[in-house]
């Protein structure tokens, strides 16, 4: 079973599917070959660069359109976007928020900001995300309900929302981890950054969270520069999340009036420019990315120790960033297989460190991580953009 790896087998597999390059290959680089200079040129010469702007409206339009929500709210970046959904699903001081420890930093820093606890989960094997049957059985044991909402009983805060986190693209099992919400009372909130384009039981993520978040950074599937959206099929908070992040201000002619403590977490015209652009080219996008995976598919199919990461039953993934996971035996090698591949100008990068080792989170409450940890021993990432194709 567990075979020992090659390392200049696997860089020369890598090298075989990718195109000769003079300098390093990157994880996921942007590809602008659209309407992105025509529609960042008409916000220069009509001078609507700033916080106003047809390309907003048009952004979050098409957004809502392509994900299948009823409303989607363009903010200026993703961990902004988590921010305002924890607020708006009544996130309160000391609440402990469930999320997954192998994820990126803002996940966890969008539940600090609330002056909340982030409270680490495991993930599982199949979709590297958080294991919704591990969660029950762990909720069975320190949770209690009490007048409608669910606490921790060693530690006496109210739980009151899971995070699920679409890991490089592959989808969560959302149907048990819905269950997880009803019984326990939780509010689902999806880190959706990183699943654009991904779909769960032909329904694209970010619809099953109340609220989701999207990121449209310089190395996501589709980029604004800087940006994130909030996502949510309840027309309500969805108002809501606009008028938050937008300053709170009441509409008039001149008067500044605000009804409540506001955000400026707009998006620029100027970015949703870019994103309008970027969105058209989506589909594109996602088919050359699957491209890639499928080349990826055919080399390391039949090498010893080390496997490329495919999709759940469930889900169609956009494939984000594509995955090689060592056999357990030989996670002792993965420094070895990250030094080999980035001396031969291919980057590649191990996961994130864990949530729970962080010093900020470090004592934040966890239950046990041992598939986590040893999925980050034995996973790296690898060049998944689709102008590799
Ligand atoms: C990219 C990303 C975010 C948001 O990042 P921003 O840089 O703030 O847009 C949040 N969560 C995850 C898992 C991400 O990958």
């Amino acid at each position: 079973m567990n075979k020992e790896i090659d390392i200049n087998k696997i860089v020369s597999k890598l090298r075989s599917v990718l195109p000769a390059s003079c300098g390093t290959i990157s994880l996921h680089e942007p590809s602008f070959k659209g309407n992105e200079w025509k529609y960042i040129k008409e916000c220069l010469d009509t001078g609507w660069v700033s916080s106003v702007g047809k390309y907003v409206d048009e952004f979050e339009y098409k957004l809502a359109e392509f994900t299948g929500v009823k409303r989607a709210v363009a903010v200026a970046n993703g961990t902004a976007a988590l921010h305002i959904c924890l607020k708006l699903v009544g996130v309160r001081d000391n609440d402990e928020v469930l999320m997954p420890a192998l994820t990126f930093v803002a996940t966890a820093n969008a539940v600090a900001y609330c002056n909340a606890v982030p409270h680490f989960v495991d993930s599982e094997e199949r979709t590297l995300g958080i294991d919704p049957f591990k969660l029950k059985k762990y909720l069975a044991e320190i949770s209690e309900i009490r007048a409608g909402a669910c606490f921790n009983k060693k530690t006496g805060c109210r739980i009151k929302a899971v995070i699920p986190m679409h890991t490089f693209g592959h989808p969560v099992d959302l149907d048990p981890l819905i269950d997880v919400c009803s019984l326990y009372k939780l509010e689902l909130i999806e880190d959706a950054a990183e699943s654009l384009g991904s779909y769960y039981k032909e329904r694209h993520t970010g619809n099953f969270g109340k609220l989701s978040a999207l990121s449209f950074n310089g190395n996501k599937i589709i980029t604004t520069g800087g940006g994130g959206a909030i996502l949510t099929n309840d027309e309500e908070l969805g108002k809501l999340a606009k008028h938050i992040t937008t300053t709170a201000k009441l509409p008039h002619k001149w008067n500044f009036y605000h009804d409540m403590v506001g955000y400026n977490y707009r998006m620029p015209n100027i970015n949703a420019a870019l994103g309008c652009a970027q969105l058209e080219q989506l589909p594109f996008f996602i088919e050359k990315k699957r491209r890639v995976t499928e080349n990826y598919k055919k080399v390391f199919s039949g090498i010893d120790g080390i496997q490329l990461f495919q999709e759940p039953k469930f889900a169609r993934s956009n494939y984000w960033l594509n995955v090689l996971l060592l056999d357990e035996k030989n996670a002792p090698m993965r420094d070895a297989l990250l030094e080999g591949t980035n001396n031969a100008g291919i980057l590649a990068r191990p996961a994130w460190v864990l949530m729970n080792q962080l010093p900020m989170f470090k004592d934040c409450p966890h239950m046990d991580l041992h598939i986590s940890e040893k999925l980050e021993k034995r996973l790296i990432n690898i060049p998944s953009s689709p102008e590799l194709s």
